[in-house]
Parts: structure tokens; sequence; C-alpha cells
């Protein structure tokens, strides 16, 4: 295939009106969630979509010169430069002239992934193949895909049992929430949720908030102590409990600790994945809008499906086309894992309103009992709601916030 232009069109959602969550120590403010669309276009005529979304991480701070107008901007001109006219036969193609700009570690992953993911929808056309069967031989009978519900954000104790709840009465087998009330609030909030779910029900911590409490981050022997207390409530994993990049800290705790650890979303590249996967991590959150699309997800998912104790698990937080991204290559995958399915709306099982996550595409994706039907169409085998581009108008500044109590 021969790439004629790329484009992208940042969007926003606001959170209307924009939510308060005490945590220990201040006030998280969530204000809206962005999401980029990116078009890569072919000299047939066809085009390939890929969410272009450098914020979806929940740390975007954490990564200061890697907006999504940064992302946009650079897929605009410098990358579409670098590729149109180029002819395509194979990812190396593109990820060689997208690694000949010298971009820093983050925002060349960024622009591979995007690149990478519009050129599998692209591929999939052209052969008339979704893309978990270009992924993998193997592959023949995707569905339905188990999904986990992922939600819970700073409320009481109370709130996350009762969210886990109505989740679990709506057919999903695991639960991921977020802490950060205090390591006593903290651990009265996985009790209240084990007794209220029972013990079918797994549940993932995802514990960013512990190193991002300013003065009041938990120390790492907190962290240790606070592992101790959560074993008798048994989660499924613990996800990012200290700092992303310091591999020595996840290292030391996973020797530390009974529990198994997770993270990967934080990673710059591959090559973290790469490094973290080395640390006794049990499972790698690697993403397919973050981390050199397809290609560089599949090679983690192959480096992990040749060892025992770790997983690949992706990481998904966003719209439902980066799901379908990410569906595709859980889809495709060796091992049987749950994909990540972040619950946005109104009611008690929600995290928040994000109405363009689901807009974004024409159909609604089928979600029955935890599961997700993938369609079997060509590439990513979903179609692109194009009203949101006049619908949701883009809205300058970051989308949360933490305000931090003054001592
Ligand atoms: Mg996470």
């Amino acid at each position: 295939m021969r790439v004629v232009d790329i484009n992208v069109h940042t969007l926003s959602s606001a959170i209307e009106p924009p939510q308060e969550r005490e945590f220990y120590g201040g006030v998280r403010r969530l204000l809206k969630r962005d999401f980029a669309l990116a078009t890569v276009t072919t000299a047939d005529g066809l085009v390939g979509y890929a969410p272009a979304a450098a914020s979806s991480s929940a740390m975007r701070e954490y990564f200061e010169g890697a907006s999504a107008e940064d992302l946009a901007d650079l897929l605009k001109t410098h990358v579409r430069d670098a590729l149109a006219g180029v002819e395509i036969s194979k990812p190396e193609d593109f990820h060689e002239a997208i690694r000949t700009l010298g971009l820093p570690t983050k925002l060349e992953s960024e622009a591979l992934s995007v690149v990478d993911v519009a050129y599998f929808d692209l591929l999939g056309k052209e052969r008339g193949a979704p893309v978990y069967e270009l992924l993998s031989d193997a592959c023949v009978e995707p569905d339905p895909l188990e999904l986990y519900a992922s939600a819970g954000m700073y409320m009481e104790p109370e709130g996350y049992a009762e969210q886990a709840e109505a989740l679990q009465e709506r057919g999903f087998s695991a639960y991921k929430y977020r802490p950060g009330l205090g390591p006593d609030e903290d651990e009265r909030t996985i009790r209240l949720i084990r007794e209220a779910v029972g013990d079918e029900m797994d549940l993932m911590v995802d514990a960013h908030t512990w190193w991002k409490l300013g003065d009041r981050s938990y120390s790492y022997d907190q962290v240790v102590e606070l592992l101790e207390r959560f074993a008798a409530y048994e989660p499924f994993w613990i996800e990012e409990p200290v700092e992303p990049m310091d591999y020595g800290a996840y290292r030391r705790l996973a020797s530390d600790t009974t529990l198994p650890l997770a993270g990967g979303e934080s990673e710059e590249s591959v090559a973290g994945l790469r490094r973290l996967s080395d640390t006794g991590v049990s499972f790698l959150q690697g993403d397919v809008r973050h981390h050199a699309g397809f290609t560089g997800c599949w090679e983690c998912v192959e480096r992990c499906a040749d060892r025992e104790n770790v997983t690949f698990v992706p990481h998904n937080f966003g719209t439902n086309l980066g799901l379908v991204a990410n569906a595709h290559l859980v889809a495709a995958s060796p091992e049987d894992v749950r994909l990540e399915y972040p619950v946005f709306g109104d009611g008690v099982e929600a995290m928040y309103p994000f109405p363009l996550a689901e807009d974004v595409l024409v159909s609604t994706l089928e979600v029955d009992d935890g599961c997700l039907e993938l369609s079997d169409s060509p590439g990513l085998g979903v179609e692109i709601n194009e009203s949101i581009l006049d619908e949701y108008e883009y809205i300058e500044g970051p989308w949360t916030e933490f305000h931090y109590d003054e001592e």
C-alpha cells in the first residue's frame, strides 16, 4: 500500500458538571476526556483508523510534552511527510521511517502506535480479513471475549462495594478499582468489596494513587505492610503500586509480597515493557495505542507466552475504538486473558460520563454478560461515526487535576 495522507482530529468530551473526588490528602478534579482520531489514507482510497490518544493514561502529567495536541501536530507534519508516497509492504517499512525522525522515546512509541494500528486496519480491509487473523494464524474463533470491569475511583468505601456488586449483577467476573483513601480506609474498602461480592469475583487493585499522594504518598514499607493486610482478601493483582520505571522497586516488591503485581501502561516504549517484564511482575499491561501498535504489543504477547511467570494483559482505557483495537490483540493472543473494559456513564456502576467513548463508532458494541462480541469484518471491523468531528469540540487544558491539601 502507498500512504498519501495522515490526518488527526483532536476532540474532547466534557464531564459536566466537573467532578471532585477526595483522596487521601487532596482532591482530584475531573474536567473532560480527550480523544484524537487519526486517519491514514492510501493511494487506493482506503482509510485506516486509529486512536491517537497520548492523554488516555490516568497519569497524563506524568508525560509532560506528550499531550494529544503534541502528538496530533507531529503526526500531521513530520510523520506525514516521512510516509507520504512511501510504498509499505510490511510494518518494518514505516517503523524504520518513523524511527529516523529521532523523536523522544514516548512520542516515537505513540506515533508508531497510531500508524501501526491504522496500517493493520488498512491491511485487513485490503485482504478482507479481521486484524486478529492477520496477527495469528492460530486464531479462528475469538468470540466472545471476556472483559473485566474497570471503574471505581475515590469514593466512600461503601461506594466501591456497591459499585462492584452492580457490576457483578451485570455479569462481570472481575472488578478493577482505584484506592487512595489512606491505608486504613483502603483496607476497609477491599474488605467491604469482598464482603459484597463474595469469592467469585476477581478484584484488581489499581494502586497508582499510592505514589501520587504528595506528602502522604505511601512509603515502600507502608506498601509492603498494606499488601500483607490485603492478602486476606485475595486480590487478583496489584497494579502500579510503586512508581513506573522504578524497576528496582518492582523487583524488590515482587519478592517482598506474595500478591501478583501488574504494570506497563506507563512505560514509554516496548523496550520499557521488556524491562518491566523482567522484574517479577505477573501481568504485563501493554496497550496497542501506546506501545508501537499491534507490532510492538504482539512482540510482548509472544515474549510473555514463552514464559510461565508473566502474562500479557492489555491495558485499555478510552473510547470504544481503542477497546476494539486491544480486543483484536486479545482475540489473537495464545493466552486466555480478560480485556479491560472502562465503565462510563452516570449510574452507580460507572466511573463518569464519557459519551464520546461510545459515539466514536456507528454501532454500539455488544457487551453481554461481561463479554464482547467482536466483529469479523475486515480490519478493525468498525465504522467511524463522522458526526463526532462536529459534536465534540476540543477543549484546551488538562483533563484532570490533583490538588493537594496545604500542610
Ligand atoms: Mg492502571
